[in-house]
């Protein structure tokens, strides 16, 4: 199975990624994970994106289309199937993807719009609180840690994750919206696009994903 997924931070991606890797053998290719991959690996790609990270500005699509098209056709991707995640973000991503999997005979099965209405997600996020020691994460109410300001795994002091406050939130909403509709256009045209509520449960969410719905 090859496929994209597609939705909003806190709609529950990671999860719906991690059983696809679980339950049916996927691997997860996630752009972030692959820049710096190669950047820390310093091969001459990694070292030109680092070159743009380090100044904080967005790595050139052709840069991040090659360190992609580099792993997907590593071996044990094409074998195995992969789920992107965080990538394609813009219609000429999309455009060098298609082109690349044209070219090795695989394309994608399908692209999967996990969505959840804005509200919700900001209401999911603004709670969570990270561990500066160990980075794991907690929520104010749906997960808290058993002693106020304190890990549980490592005893590091815990904090309110900057970019989750609901402002912050609500910025990177709009941007995603704003970057992404015109990405899932793309795929609707293309008769790809599979669109799942975000508000279901991670289960039933991934059932809907592998079509063992009602099955
Ligand atoms: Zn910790």
């Amino acid at each position: 199975m090859r496929l994209i997924l597609i939705g909003p931070p806190g709609v529950g991606k990671g999860t719906q990624s991690a059983l696809l890797v679980q339950r049916k053998g996927l691997v997860t290719l996630s752009s972030g994970e692959i820049f710096r991959r190669e950047i820390d690996a310093q091969t001459d790609l990694g070292r030109l994106a680092n070159r743009f990270i380090s100044q904080g500005q967005l790595v050139p699509n052709e840069v991040t289309i090659e360190m992609m098209a580099k792993r997907i056709g590593q071996l044990d991707v094409m074998k195995a199937g992969f789920v992107l995640d965080g990538f394609p973000r813009t219609i000429p991503q999309a455009e060098a993807l298609d082109e690349l999997l044209s070219d090795m005979g695989k394309p994608l099965d399908k692209v999967v719009s996990i969505s959840a209405d804005d509200e919700i997600i900001v209401a999911r996020l603004s709670g969570r609180i990270g561990c500066t020691k160990c980075g794991e994460i907690y929520h104010a109410r749906n997960k808290p840690p058993k002693r106020e300001g304190l890990c549980d795994k490592c005893d590091g002091p815990l904090f309110v994750r900057q970019d989750d406050r609901a402002e912050a939130i609500r910025a990177r909403l709009q941007i995603f919206h704003e970057q992404t509709s015109p990405v899932i256009d793309y795929y609707g045209e293309k008769g790809l696009l599979q669109l799942v509520d975000g508000r279901q449960d991670p289960e039933t969410v991934f059932k809907v994903i592998v079509g063992e719905i009602g099955a």
